[in-house]
């Protein structure tokens, strides 16, 4: 049996999540599909984007949209992180400036090879990662966009913490966002304005601003815990389908009676005459160790508990009381009611983790 998992990415429950999250954007959006679109494979994720319309994509990486142009892909594309000068120009991307260092390298290349280039620039109003800090950056921000061959085009920022219970910080960020936007605006600059993500976009209207700049929520999974346990969104509109369905098949079942230990360090025992299944993926492929007797799996429609740890290529399932299991028979690992969101809670995560790691080491179809 061929080892690992089989990812099925749902296309059209990606446009209908785009078009979800469009009828919350006031303006544009900025869809995000770093680390290859969280799990989903960028190039068809970002072919179906940029055929529905987006603002722009957005990458961590220049090498991730190399990626994107190489596969023949026309948008805008933004880089998160990444400054190197030379792939913005060659790739003829939209780089984010951390720094007034890095504005200046970029503004030396754009210099050598005669061009312009557009730029965003990002303030770090509390997250405490990249960008210059909002607090003193309205004069390093003035100098940049003075600098040759550079066009500020984007002013961004990145919320560090939303959640239904606690939108204190957030609304700090924006306050501090929001009054360096007024130092620009008095000096006559009033560039192209985005802090919202997933969560801020759907609990804070007002962060809307020019555009929002999500992943999660076009991928079909909340950002934070969601309400009751039916887990609605806070607004019960607000449908979002998710997009990846992840699948194994059974390699062994194996029957065992009463007291037999399964799996390294004997962390279960069976309780009683026991069916177990082995299916062929580890935490090698990306289903993590901390699932290890804690997450279920769906098998001819029932839960299945992972019975003891999660090995490196295997991982066993307690399939007792489920009728006719067999050899080969089809194990749902997420999607079909296991939500993301569920195996974030088993192992401890959120579901960004889940999605790159179970996604990531999957063979993907599309559909
Ligand atoms: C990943 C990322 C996003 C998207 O976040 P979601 O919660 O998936 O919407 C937006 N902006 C930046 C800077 C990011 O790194």
């Amino acid at each position: 049996m061929e080892r690992g998992q089989e990812a099925k990415i749902d296309l059209k429950a990606l446009r209908h999540n785009l078009r979800a999250v469009k009828s919350l954007a006031g303006g544009a959006v900025i869809a995000v599909v770093k680390a290859d679109a969280y799990g989903h494979g960028a190039v068809p994720v970002s072919k179906t984007l940029e055929k529905e319309g987006v603002f722009a994509l957005a990458v961590a990486y220049a090498s991730e949209a190399r990626v994107l142009r190489q596969a023949g892909i026309k948008s805008t594309v933004l880089v998160l992180f990444d400054e190197e000068p030379e792939p913005c120009f060659d790739l003829d991307l939209v780089p984010v400036i951390h720094s007034l260092r890095s504005a200046r390298r970029l503004s030396r290349e754009a210099r050598k090879r005669g061009r312009q280039i557009d730029v965003h620039v990002k303030a770090d109003t509390g997250m405490g990662r990249m960008g210059l800090c909002a607090d003193v950056c309205a004069r390093d921000i003035l100098q940049i966009a003075s600098l040759p061959g550079l066009r500020l085009q984007g002013l961004m920022s990145h919320i560090s913490e939303a959640h239904p219970g606690g939108l204190d910080f957030a609304r700090l960020q924006l306050e501090r966002f929001g009054s360096l936007r007024r130092e620009l605006a008095a000096k006559g600059m009033k560039p192209f304005a985005h802090i919202s993500s997933s969560a801020s976009a759907l609990l804070l209207p007002e962060a809307a601003m020019d555009a929002l700049r999500v992943g999660l929520l076009l991928y079909g999974a909340c950002p934070f815990e969601a309400r009751g346990p039916d887990g609605h969104l806070p607004d019960k509109g607000f449908n979002l389908k998710p997009v990846m369905e992840v699948r194994t098949r059974i390699m062994l079942v194996k029957r065992f009676g009463k007291g037999q230990p399964v799996g390294y360090d004997r962390t279960f025992v069976t309780p009683r005459r026991s069916n177990i299944a082995v299916i062929p993926v580890g935490y090698a492929d990306g289903y993590s160790r901390a699932f290890s007797n804690r997450a279920s799996a769906l098998v001819r429609g029932q839960r299945a508990a992972v019975a003891g740890r999660v090995c490196m290529d295997v991982t066993m399932l307690d399939v007792t009381g489920i009728r006719g299991v067999s050899e080969g028979d089809e194990v749902v690992l997420l999607g079909g009611g296991l939500s993301s969101r569920e195996l974030a809670g088993w192992a401890g995560t959120n579901p960004y983790e889940v999605m790159t790691s179970l996604g990531g080491g999957a063979r993907r179809r599309f559909e």
